[in-house]
């Protein structure tokens, strides 16, 4: 049934129910006013009647004209309200009777009998009171009992609607209500199951009809989503390099067949463990996980692993994985991918190369050492006499073959830098012998452009702990390149300070300065800035960087276009 029937129904019933409670009760209202209406007025009215009469009699003797008319008003009015059986005889008998006492107004016989015939008159109609009022408390019990009944079952159907109805709306509600949220939480199996024939069951129908459609395209969305799922994973699986997922709490993810054969360890040994746990046991997890940027500076080295049956070298690289969820402002970690780029092919090639310029730049230094010792015997007078051409063409020799002698230096420098063939000797060095040591060595060049170089040292400085040698080595490339980028008359200084229990070394040049861009660039491997002079190698920067990493120290330059710069590198202090 229709919920709108059932209410009609519910609220029409209740209302048909008050209207036969009302109908009822006026009814015996209405029947108990006409019983009592009628005491009064048949059988009241003929006692009053009667009583008025009597008085008038016994009053006759005094005012006989009055009481006469008095009696005779009265006698009409009981004539017009004779209502019992035999009350007409007695009233026609006593109308009879007054009609000779009319006559004969002494007759005391007849004034008897007047007198027994109003009592006649008023017997018959007390008695008709006593039953019309055993009527009329019929009349009462009845309508008691009536509207009792009609009243108890009025309350039952009342309290049943009362008790149904609401559940019979609201319960559907509360399912559908349960069922939208389950639908919501992306439970799309949920139905509902209330098929009454109302529009409870067809709003059932349309749920389910929905949440059937959801389902099956839940369905085919999962479907698409684990083929993409498969599909990456298969290129993920297929890549070379090693990859490794991981959550925003270290658990892994997904690891590729090149990582778990790196790893050396099962799928189902990674997958789903903790980075943490994994990296207790396995040493090339521990050092996966390790960040190699807490110092910015210095550069990371490539990983050393044993894959493919030989010593392979692998750079890592940690990538953050940050996204934007739907409708939000604000970006979420959601974890890493730690990729490990196989580089060993290159660092095989850069081994080539190191070890070809080693031996290029070793057996190369041999006869230009020899070159220069023969230009200094050229030039002494025992060898013979040399005329000016000469002597400017053994001169120009002579500074070609000295750079050719720094160029094959500091490829073999660096080259044995990158084999690892250089052991620094750090110990206890005092800083203002290094800075005299290098000043000394480019004491040439400096008057040759006729620089001023400032020496400023601040007072009582610590020892440092470095290896001297190649601290000074730095320390003259540093001046030979503010030498080569000042112009003539030009001033150098060289600082030394203390600083939060390091020392600093400056050199500061008024040369024509580094554009910003290429200000970390500079300390680049075979980096020379575009439009400076070829004959340098780009070396000795880079060189400057290794040995002063080495020592554990740091090197930078502060620079400004056009104005200069200062090249710097701070050492600890004993
Ligand atoms: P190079 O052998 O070319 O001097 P370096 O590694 O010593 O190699 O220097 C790298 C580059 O840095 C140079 O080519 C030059 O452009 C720039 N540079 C180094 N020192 C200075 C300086 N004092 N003023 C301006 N530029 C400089």
């Amino acid at each position: 049934m229709k919920i709108k029937t059932k209410l009609n129904l519910g609220v029409g019933l209740l209302f048909l129910l008050i209207i036969i409670l009302s109908l009822v009760g006026a009814f015996y209202i209405f029947s108990i006013k006409k019983d009592t209406e009628n005491i009064l007025k048949a059988n009241y009215n003929t006692l009053e009647y009667s009583r008025n009469m009597l008085l008038s009699l016994d009053e006759m003797n005094a005012d006989e004209e009055k009481a006469i008319v008095v009696f005779e008003t009265n006698l009409i009015k009981q004539i017009a309200n004779i209502t019992e059986a035999g009350e007409d005889n007695a009233t026609y008998n006593l109308k009879k009777v007054f009609n000779f006492l009319k006559k004969n107004k002494t007759d005391e016989t007849l004034k008897s009998q007047i007198r027994q015939d109003i009592f006649e008159i008023m017997k018959l109609n007390m008695n008709a009171i006593k039953q019309k009022s055993d009527i009329a408390k019929h009349t009462a019990e009845a309508a008691n009992f009536w509207i009792a009944i009609t009243g108890t079952l009025c309350f039952l159907i009342a309290f049943n609607l009362l008790v149904n109805l609401p559940n019979n709306i609201a319960n559907p509600i509360k399912e559908l209500t349960a069922s939208i949220k389950e639908i919501a939480n992306k439970n799309y199996s949920q139905r509902v199951h209330f098929m009454n024939h109302n529009e409870f069951g067809d709003l059932a129908k349309s749920f389910n009809t929905m949440a059937e459609k959801l389902q099956e395209y839940n369905n085919s969305n999962l479907y698409k989503l684990s083929f993409e799922k498969k599909r990456l994973e298969t290129l993920i699986n297929n890549m070379h390099d090693p990859i490794v997922g991981l959550d925003n709490q270290g658990l892994i993810l997904f690891a590729n067949d090149e990582a778990l054969k790196i790893i050396g360890l099962k799928t189902e040994e990674v997958i789903g463990k903790l980075t943490a746990t994994l990296a207790l046991t396995n040493d090339l997890m521990k050092s996966l996980i390790v960040s190699d940027f807490q110092n910015e500076s210095r550069k990371v080295l490539p990983m050393k692993i044993f894959a493919d049956g030989k010593e392979s070298y692998f750079e890592k690289e940690i990538v953050n994985i940050t996204i934007k969820p739907t409708g939000e402002d604000q970006t979420i970690d959601i974890g890493n991918v730690i990729i490990l780029r196989n580089i060993t092919v290159f660092k095989e090639l850069d081994f080539a190369k190191t070890n070809f310029i080693a031996t290029v730049s070793h057996e190369l230094k041999t006869p230009i050492s020899s070159i220069k010792l023969s230009l200094q015997l050229l030039e002494k007078a025992e060898t013979g006499n040399i005329n000016e051409d000469q002597k400017q063409l053994i001169e120009s020799i002579k500074d070609d073959s000295q750079r050719l002698l720094k160029i094959t230096g500091e490829l073999l420098e660096l080259s044995q830098l990158e084999t690892g063939n250089i052991k620094l000797t750090i110990e206890k060095s005092n800083p203002y012998e290094i800075i005299s040591y290098a000043t000394e060595a480019v004491k040439v060049q400096v008057e040759l452009k006729q620089i001023d170089l400032i020496i400023e040292t601040e007072q009582n400085l610590p020892d440092i702990k470095a290896d001297s040698e190649k601290t000074a080595w730095v320390l003259v490339n540093f001046l030979t390149n503010a030498i080569t980028y000042s112009s003539e008359n030009s001033k150098i200084i060289v600082k030394l300070k203390n600083e939060n229990n390091q020392v600093v070394f400056q050199v500061i040049d008024t040369g024509k300065g580094i554009d910003n861009r290429y200000k970390t660039k500079v300390f680049d491997k075979y980096f020379q800035v575009p439009g400076s002079h070829k004959s340098g190698t780009g070396l000795g920067l880079a060189i400057s960087k290794e040995f002063i990493e080495a020592q554990n120290g740091t090197i930078g330059v502060e620079s400004e276009l056009g104005v200069g710069s200062t090249f710097y590198f701070k050492l600890t202090a004993v």
